[in-house]
């Protein structure tokens, strides 16, 4: 008897996959996530459209983390007045995901299907790109919500912003989330210019235009960029992994209650018998003796 292969889902690992074009001054990355977008979805009930949006903002923070060129995180949040309150999607340098959506209490979401609609319920909304850097440097841009996906948004804003042609793929079937940036640098000097091939661009803009969600999502990175682009020369090197992480601690819980003050964490001790701080993105809870709080503004509980 003989026995089948087991299907392999080869994107069942959460990874980035970055690639370039040989000779030409394009690069792009391609990135897939299971576990770390169910591990995020499971933290809290959410409705369907709202699980694709904040899945398709996971792959583009994912995308976006990878520009990054110093140990530091990115996170993309959108904001509005609607009954959506926000989405918020973070990537670190070291491809360590985690996100949040906030809703209001009884909104109903349920005649939402897909993404799109989830960012239209946003109302007014705008969205943000945070980066901050290890040693707590900030950059914040607002990215304008003219296009009606994520993806059109985010490109949109590489144009005018940085200048950078781009393209964007994002999909979330609510079990994976998937992407695929591809962007044109720019070039260094004439030499370099001379020797583009001016085509490029404008080939490679179509090709991308022609990837539909449900390839983006199924298919391995490598297939992806073979269907897209196997007429130029893909040089693609090691896939790195994609985690979910958070970044909470008792030491940045302890910076907080710091900021808060002393009159405001004593006025919680004295209803409350201990401080106690949840963290939205994993539900780790965080607990705080009077003796602990008070230690922070080196004061002595007797
Ligand atoms: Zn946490």
């Amino acid at each position: 008897m003989t026995s089948k292969k087991p299907k392999i889902n080869t994107n069942a690992d959460d990874t980035r996959q970055r690639f370039f074009i040989d000779n030409s001054p394009v690069r792009g990355d391609v990135v897939h996530m299971t576990s770390a977008l169910q591990t995020i979805l499971k933290q809290r009930e959410y409705p369907k459209a709202i699980k694709l949006m904040l899945g398709e903002m996971l792959a583009a923070a994912a995308l976006l983390a990878t520009t990054l060129k110093f140990k530091g995180r990115l996170s993309l949040q959108a904001q509005g007045s609607g009954s959506l309150k926000w989405v918020m999607a973070e990537c670190t340098d070291q491809g360590e995901l985690r996100g949040l959506a906030e809703l209001e209490d009884g909104a109903d979401f349920s005649d939402l299907e897909t993404s799109a609609e989830a960012l239209d319920a946003l109302t007014d909304a705008v969205l943000f790109i945070n980066i901050e850097h290890q040693h707590g440097e900030r950059y914040q841009g607002i990215v304008p919500l003219e296009e009606p996906t994520i993806a059109g948004c985010l490109a949109q804003y590489y144009l005018l912003s940085a200048q950078v042609p781009t393209q964007i793929c994002l999909a979330c079937d609510g079990e994976h989330a998937a992407g695929l940036l591809v962007q044109l640098l720019p070039r260094n000097n004439e030499a370099e210019q001379e020797l583009t091939d001016t085509d490029l661009w404008p080939r490679l803009t179509i090709l991308t235009q022609t990837l539909k969600s449900e390839e983006l999502i199924e298919l391995p990175a490598q297939d992806i960029l073979h269907r897209l682009y196997h007429e130029e020369e893909v040089r693609l090197p090691d896939a790195e992994p994609l985690k979910f992480g958070c970044t909470c601690s008792r030491e940045r819980c302890m910076e907080a209650l710091t900021q808060v003050g002393k009159d405001a964490v004593t006025e919680i001790l004295s209803t409350e018998d201990e401080i106690q701080m949840d963290c939205q993105f994993c539900n780790t809870h965080y607990r705080f003796s009077p003796v602990q709080a008070m230690a922070l503004f080196g004061l002595k509980v007797s």
